[in-house]
């Protein structure tokens, strides 16, 4: 019997990437860059039909947000109070799915990657993880029991607050809403702001990266803490300064203490907080690990 085709988008703010096929070695890609609603969603569903291999089962979209995943409102399937020109209410599975005539699940970016890391990439071996993007935002996604968490919306562990210690650290914060949650003081733009110069340009001796791993070595002792995840994945812009990863290990073992009495932490921190192992095809997989779970 033929595999089922998948139809899988990556809706970012500034480009979207789509993808055709029945897993990850077969997907067939293109990308373009995210104009208005209407022509972008157009070309994304001429993609699909110019390489059309039969019927598509379903169709995943990994979104930038913030979105509206709660299936029973109207408004679900749509890019809400967005800032970005021309997207605030745009509806993105509504004419994908019409067009398709296929069902659609449709999530935030984070939520996929999180599911196309457990899928196929770094947690494959495990049934409960958190992936964290430290960017342009921060954001997570958690996978519990194989399952990836919902609640009332989706989690935002970009704006958990981590404490700040302002005698240390005087720089207040870029969240708009918070100034000084994990994304206020831990984002690449936090980091630009508060250095005057943007991460990829600081020395790896830089004390920037000593208080980077600070604030995230205390983000993922919380998470640890609440959701209780067997791996942490930590990815996005501000992770390619992979020296993060030998201060996070160390930071997060002085934090917990012992506490959590497990050997995956005491004894093998290593392998407990790692790099995403999907590279640049992370968020056009998420898509697609999105689209497979319509069938189960
Ligand atoms: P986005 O979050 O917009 O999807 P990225 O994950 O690439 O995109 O994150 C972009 C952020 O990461 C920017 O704030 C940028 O300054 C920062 N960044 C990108 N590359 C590096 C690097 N090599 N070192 C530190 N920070 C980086
Ligand atoms: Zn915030």
């Amino acid at each position: 019997m033929p595999r089922a085709i998948y139809a899988a988008i990556e809706a970012g703010g500034t480009k979207f990437v789509c993808g055709l096929g029945s897993g990850p070695e077969d997907l067939e890609t293109t990308q373009f860059p995210t104009t208005t609603p209407a022509e972008t969603i157009a070309r994304a569903l001429e993609f699909f039909s110019s390489c059309a291999r039969g019927p598509i089962a379903a169709a995943g979209i990994a979104s930038f947000g913030p979105v509206e995943l709660h299936r029973d409102s109207p408004g679900w399937g749509r890019i809400t109070t967005t800032p970005k020109a021309g997207w605030r209410d745009a509806d993105l599975a509504g004419p994908v799915g019409m067009a398709l005539g296929a069902p659609v699940v449709f999530d935030t970016d984070v939520n996929g990657a999180a599911l196309a890391e457990h899928r196929w990439g770094a947690a494959r071996d495990v049934d409960d993880c958190v992936y964290l993007t430290i960017g342009t935002g921060i954001g997570g996604g958690a996978i519990c029991d194989g399952r990836l968490l919902h609640g009332l919306l989706h989690p935002e562990m970009g704006h958990i607050r981590v404490p700040h210690d302002r005698v240390a650290d005087p720089f207040p914060g870029v969240c708009p809403f918070h100034g000084d949650c994990l994304e206020g003081l831990a984002s690449g733009p936090a980091i630009q702001a508060r250095w005057g110069c943007r991460g990829a340009d600081l020395p790896a001796g830089h004390p920037a990266w000593e208080l980077e791993a600070r604030y995230l070595s205390l983000a993922v002792a919380n998470l640890a803490c609440t959701l209780s995840p067997a791996r942490f994945i930590l990815g996005g812009g501000v992770m390619a300064q992979r020296h993060l990863f030998d201060l996070l290990h160390q930071y997060t073992l002085a934090l917990l203490n012992g506490y959590i009495a497990s050997a995956r932490i005491t004894d093998r921190i290593h392998e407990y907080i790692v790099p995403p192992a999907l590279g640049s095809r992370a968020g056009v997989l998420g898509a697609l690990a999105l689209a497979e779970t319509a069938a189960g």
